[in-house]
């Protein structure tokens, strides 16, 4: 199939957009993107998975009884323990999956129910045509399209039961006898029929892979800022609320550092804008790694200026981290000769610490490391400043 996302070209490298870019027309992702496709289709799936099965019970149970109009010799009766015998296994699925908690079962249990169903129907259909070989068989194919595009299985997983029925209806036509060329007839017009839905099962997966990297693209392209990679406002506020209430009921402090680029308007004037962009890169890159580890979290707050909220920290080593990030910056040389402050870019730092207490507002965090900053600012700028600590 083409790739055909010129677009890609305009978006920075993230997982969703290589993945898209290099494309995956053999159904598979790179395996972390693997387990969380895995992970989506499951819990999409989950309803429809739930509600086909009673609709193949209702219908198991509808062809039983045509049977019985069809088929009048003693031959009908093991057909009817065919049927019945299927039916207790679709029971048994259905009162497992009815349960939530089984989860992790349901793809499992809709492809054991789908073969099981697969191989009684070719037995129930080698059982009538040892007594009459006009018996319908393309109830067959309904069994292998309700498991194509019926089932929420993935092509890998649907495959399963066709392969399995085919294979049993040869098995009993062959021991009952069918005439060869009716024999060759039937399994031509099953074995096209899997065909197509083959083609259709694959169409459909590759639309529901490539809608679910699009969407989480979509996702983290409109949650993070497009100069500096870091989160954006919008994120950041999210993460903010997350974190809260998680630092509440954990009983751990919360620090966010605001960070403010000294003299860039200068910068800009002197240099343009474009080394300015660069500049704003470099120290997107440095806080990046400040907030790495897995709850912290690195943001673009708007024009130069930047945060790191940090979960689980005590206020001396926020201003470890903070003091590390001005340094860092002032290692990196970038020259500034429009600055009074220093004759290379730096930055100035304030610095909030508070454990979330209940009925606390959430803004208090940002308020004071804002009123922090505008300190270290009116104290020369190139430096870390502390908000006070009580809650
Ligand atoms: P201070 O030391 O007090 O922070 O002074 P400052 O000049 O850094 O602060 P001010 O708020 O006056 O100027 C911020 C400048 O940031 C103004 C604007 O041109 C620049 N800026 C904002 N967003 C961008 C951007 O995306 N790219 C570039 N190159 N510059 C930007
Ligand atoms: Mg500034
Ligand atoms: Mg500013």
């Amino acid at each position: 199939m083409a790739q055909h996302h010129e677009w890609l070209g305009d978006v920075g490298s993230n997982s969703y957009a290589d993945q898209l870019a290099v494309g995956f027309r053999r159904l598979r992702f790179t395996p972390l993107l693997e387990q969380e496709y895995l992970d989506f289709v499951r819990n999409d799936r989950f309803e429809l998975q739930r509600t086909a099965l009673p609709g193949a019970i209702v219908l198991w149970l509808g062809f039983t009884a045509v049977d019985q109009l069809l088929i009048e010799s003693v031959e009908r009766w093991w057909m009817l323990a065919v049927r019945l015998s299927v039916l207790a296994f679709l029971l048994v699925c259905g009162f497992l999956l009815i349960q939530r908690r089984y989860t992790q079962l349901l793809n499992p249990l809709t492809i054991a129910c789908i073969s099981v169903l697969g191989v009684g129907a070719a037995a129930v259909v080698g059982i009538a045509h040892g007594v009459d070989p006009s018996y319908p068989y393309e109830g067959l194919l309904l069994v292998c399209m309700a498991g194509y595009f019926l089932a929420g299985l993935r092509l890998s997983e649907a495959l399963i039961s066709p392969a399995l029925m085919l294979s049993s209806y040869l098995l009993f036509e062959l021991l009952v006898g069918i005439p060869t060329a009716r024999l060759f007839n039937n399994l031509m017009f099953l074995l096209f029929g899997n065909l197509i839905g083959i083609v259709g099962c694959y169409l459909l997966e590759y639309k529901s892979r490539e809608h679910f990297l699009i969407s989480r693209l979509m996702r983290v392209l409109a949650d993070h800022d497009s100069l500096t990679n870091l989160h954006n406002r919008r994120s950041f506020n999210r993460q903010l609320e997350r974190l809260w209430r998680l630092a509440q009921r954990d009983e751990v402090s919360l620090a966010l550092l605001i960070c403010d680029i000294d003299h860039f308007k200068a910068y800009n004037d002197h240099y343009g804008h474009q080394a300015g962009d660069y500049v704003l890169q470099r120290v997107g890159q440095l806080l990046a790694q400040a907030g790495r580890r897995p709850l912290d979290m690195a943001v673009r707050l708007g024009g130069e200026e930047f945060a790191v909220l940090l979960y689980d920290i005590s206020l001396d080593e926020a201003q470890q981290r903070a003091e590390s990030l001005c340094a860092a910056l002032e290692h990196l040389q970038i020259a500034h000769e429009a600055s009074t402050t220093a004759a290379v870019v730096t930055l100035s730092v304030g610095v909030a610490c508070l454990q979330p207490q209940p009925g606390g507002a959430l803004t208090q965090l940002y308020e004071r490391a804002d009123r922090a900053l505008y300190v270290a600012k009116g104290a020369g700028r190139n430096q870390v400043a502390l908000a006070c600590t009580a809650a």
